[in-house]
């Protein structure tokens, strides 16, 4: 009876398991007009056939969506149950519920959310331990400035696009510039800090850093409750394509193939379950390698668009999953899709695995901007936190099963040396260096 109960709630939450598409309550069959059950493949060597995945609605999810859609998790034996969240607050407090308690046993992350999750830092106090399993996707977030500021021509590099901007627009309207993201101390909040430092700007001093629920971003910058903003595509595409501001910069300029968004569970659920957890990333690979085809982008848009998913208009998710932008103040169009969303491949190899290099830097950044005083205050903190969650062991596990060549699996936790638009350098070796490197900072 409880599981059942508990069951229902999710599926309230606008869950739909890939096994009840068809029926979800309430929700139309989907735009694509495949809404054939998958059967989960039995695979009685599983621990257990069935994971709930939390999901935020922005192209870091897609493969989370398409694994379940086009059944590569069912192939492997598992039932994943994705929820919508209603913010990246959500996720949280339903992962530290955990499934068992009615919420989630893991899902899309920004970082370091499962990191501070499991230190206790974000979730007051209580730990719950996670593990990050797998990049979701790398680029495909963008700052996106208001109308009101199209004069002051922000772009990738303030020092030659906006010299003084800010100051002259601070003092003329008498408060701060507002720049805006949907969750604190996270990847969004991040590039926004990163992006204004670069241009010597402090984020700190120049600006007023506010968090805006995602649903209320297109009306707030109509409204004038924000004159920048952070976030993950669509939402930069939308506003653009309404005409509501313009793409100030992409995180593919500021860091090219930069680490985004990840997949994370909890640790007693892997821990339980390893090899269920296996063939979460089995399915989660191969729908990353589906995504990364050109021939794939348009079916891959159609099925996010839909009222099920995303609900969102089809040319919007179209242009975005090709990166197709309409750059700076002018809207100069830009088609180059190794700039857009990235899953699978890269100049850089493979998007999916988790380089403990890459998940490093987001603590580093941390430390930087002291967001989590008494839990990330040193390297060697940073580095020990690192190593307990990042795991790159069930994916090189899950890749050689499903037959990715050697030469495409990772051996190493370094993917070396980082350069970002700025001509700073992040070396893994030497996180010190980095951070001495940066010129403004808290
Ligand atoms: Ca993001």
């Amino acid at each position: 009876m409880a599981k059942r109960r508990r069951f229902l709630a999710l599926l309230s939450a606008t869950a739909c398991s890939t096994a009840l598409l068809a029926g979800c309550l309430g929700n139309p069959p989907s735009s694509t007009g495949d809404s054939t059950p998958i059967p989960v493949a039995r695979n009685a060597n599983l621990e257990i056939n069935t994971i709930s995945l939390g999901f935020v609605p922005i192209l870091e999810a897609a493969p989370l969506v398409i694994g379940v859609e086009k059944g590569f998790f069912a192939k492997h034996g598992l039932e994943v149950n994705l929820s919508k969240q209603a913010s990246w607050g959500a996720a949280r407090d339903n992962v530290v519920l955990g499934s068992v308690g009615g919420g989630i046993d893991g899902g899309q992350w920004q970082l370091p959310m499962p990191q501070m999750i499991s230190e206790g830092a974000i979730t007051n106090g209580k730990k719950v331990p996670m593990v990050v399993l797998a990049m979701l996707m790398s680029q495909g977030n963008g700052i996106a400035a208001a109308n009101t500021v199209r004069a002051g021509n922000l772009s990738l590099d303030l020092k030659t696009s906006s010299p003084g901007f800010f100051d002259k627009f601070n003092q003329k309207q008498g408060r701060k510039f507002r720049a805006a993201y949907t969750f604190p101390k996270a990847n969004q909040e991040i590039w926004i800090r990163y992006w204004l430092a670069a241009g010597g700007v402090n984020p700190d001093k120049a600006v007023e850093l506010l968090k805006v629920p995602a649903p209320e971003t297109l009306q707030g910058m109509k409204n004038g409750t924000m004159e920048a903003f952070s976030t993950g595509d669509s939402w930069p595409s939308r506003i653009t394509r309404d005409q509501i501001g313009y793409l100030a910069a992409t995180t593919a300029q500021i860091w090219k193939v930069h680490p985004e968004e990840y997949l994370a569970v909890r640790s007693d659920w892997v821990d339980q379950h390893p090899k269920a957890a296996v063939a979460l990333l089995k399915g989660l690979i191969e729908a990353q390698m589906w995504l990364d085809k050109p021939e794939n982008k348009d079916e891959a848009a159609k099925i996010l668009s839909s009222r099920k998913w995303y609900n969102i208009p089809l040319p919007v998710l179209q242009e975005a999953l090709k990166g197709q932008y309409k750059l700076g103040a002018r809207g100069i169009p830009e088609t180059d899709p190794r700039m857009g969303p990235l899953y699978w491949s890269s100049d850089r190899g493979v998007i999916s695995y988790p380089y403990k290099s890459l998940t490093l830097w987001f603590l580093l950044e941390s430390m930087r901007w002291k967001f989590f005083p008494g839990t990330v205050d040193t390297i060697e903190q940073a580095r020990a936190i690192n190593d307990k969650v990042t795991r790159e062991d069930l994916w090189k596990q899950a890749a050689k099963a499903v037959g990715v060549p050697a030469k495409d699996i990772p051996t190493g936790s370094s993917r070396g040396k980082e350069t970002f638009f700025d001509g700073i350098v992040y070396d893994p070796e030497n996180p010190q260096a980095y951070l001495d490197s940066l010129k403004i900072k808290k």
